[in-house]
């Protein structure tokens, strides 16, 4: 195989990242990234870097829409300027249940996992939309959708199934898992000495935690949809139904229909809620740390909050392990909160785990454990681009 350009996709409610790979002979090498931020505002950010991270393109759009934001990305690649791709790998949070397996996207494929838009409501609308103008835009280049459920297809049923009547779990409600792309890329970063009982938690804007055991996901924290497991930015996570439910009867004395009042419960659980809606102040980690040091009580309780639960879910991965070889910490939170590490440590020392205060100073990779320690704890950044060229390669030689 000679020059294979793969081009990543990965799509936020108001972003568009991308990256283009060059793939051909056994190669990986990055060639470009860039994105598209600020989708549905006056000033955008639209940039792209090279390998070494120099900046070509540095320009502050206007993004009325994601139409716009995903021509410029388009129109960029086809310009001569940039390698044009030959492949297109999409990060695709959830397919629901009938779309477990990555692969080769269709018209009729983003049909199915548009049906399945409950399942991870603010990343489908969107994956789905750069789909379609993926095949429009690129015609005539495979593009291919990989799965952050992919990861976790390996649980047991007993994790996988929600205890709820079983006419909802024959519709697909179950637990499916997020961020698996991630979990997929430190299990590959620590191959070839992948340790037995693996807990890796992903502490971004987003936060979950999984039990790997010999590589392959045992338990997640997320459920159904990334609403569910560790509060996180602007999410609940797992909570008390009734809490829900108080909510929604509040919400209902002035909707307008069932459907209005499921929506603004929605944004209830998913957007005002988890950091933000305890602090009332930010959903941002560094907000919170500044606000803390100013000795603001919601957002030390936010953070005490989010901590306190992380410990609990390592214990109970602990549990269900039946011990702990790793503990890595991921995600913008997990490599850069020095803070957060050592509070979510703090207390676990029955478990085997502690930290050296002085290694887990840093921000980035790094082992972060005292030497004493049972538990090897480590940062390690994902490499989620990387997962997806892997999956596209193989599935172009399938
Ligand atoms: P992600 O969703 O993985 O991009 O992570 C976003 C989260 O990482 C936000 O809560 C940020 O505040 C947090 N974060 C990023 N950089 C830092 C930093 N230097 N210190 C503390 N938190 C950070």
């Amino acid at each position: 195989m000679s020059s294979l350009p793969v081009l990543v996709l990965n799509s936020g409610s108001s972003s568009i990242k991308f990256s283009v790979y060059e793939a051909g002979n056994g190669d990986r090498t990055k060639l470009v990234e860039g994105a598209v931020d600020g989708i549905g505002t006056d000033q955008g950010k639209f940039w792209i870097k090279d390998a070494t991270g120099k900046k070509l393109v540095d320009q502050t759009p206007a993004l009325p829409n994601r139409a716009v934001a995903f021509k410029l990305v388009a129109d960029a690649l086809h310009s001569g300027d940039f390698p044009a791709p030959k492949a297109i790998g999409h990060r695709m949070v959830s397919g629901g249940p009938t779309v477990q397996e990555n692969q080769f996207i269709t018209p009729a494929l983003i049909d199915e996992m548009e049906s399945y838009t409950a399942f991870a409501p603010l990343h489908t609308p969107i994956a789905v939309y750069i789909m379609r103008e993926a095949l429009r835009l690129f015609p005539g280049i495979p593009n291919f959708v990989i799965l952050d459920t992919y990861f976790h297809r390996t649980m047991p049923e007993v994790a996988k199934h929600m205890p709820i009547p079983a006419e909802y779990a024959a519709m697909g409600v179950r637990r499916y898992g997020a961020h698996g792309v991630s979990y997929e890329s430190i299990v590959y970063q620590l191959q070839p000495n992948v340790p037995e009982k693996l807990i890796v938690a992903h502490l971004g804007n987003g936060a979950s935690i999984s039990a790997i055991r010999n590589g392959k996901c045992l338990d997640t924290s997320m459920g159904l949809t990334p609403t569910g497991g560790i509060i996180s930015g602007t999410r609940t996570g797992d909570i008390d139904p009734g809490v829900l439910l108080f909510i929604l009867r509040k919400i209902a004395e002035t909707a307008t229909s069932a459907s209005d009042a499921a929506d603004k419960l929605e944004v209830v659980a998913s957007k005002k809620a988890g950091l933000l809606g305890v602090s009332e102040l930010s959903n941002d980690m560094r907000d919170l740390r500044d606000a803390i040091k100013e000795g603001n009580a919601k957002a030390r309780l936010a953070v005490d909050k989010f901590t306190w639960t992380i410990a609990k879910w390592i214990g109970s991965f602990v549990a269900e392990l039946n011990g702990l070889d790793m503990l890595v910490f991921t995600g913008g939170i997990g490599e850069n909160d020095i803070a957060s590490r050592a509070e979510i440590c703090t207390d676990l020392g029955a478990l085997g785990i502690l930290l050296d205060a002085q290694r887990n100073d840093v921000r980035g990779a790094a082992t972060i454990s005292s030497q004493t320690s049972k538990v090897t704890v480590r940062v390690i950044p994902p490499a989620e681009d990387l997962i997806i060229v892997n999956h596209v390669v193989r599935l172009l030689g399938q």
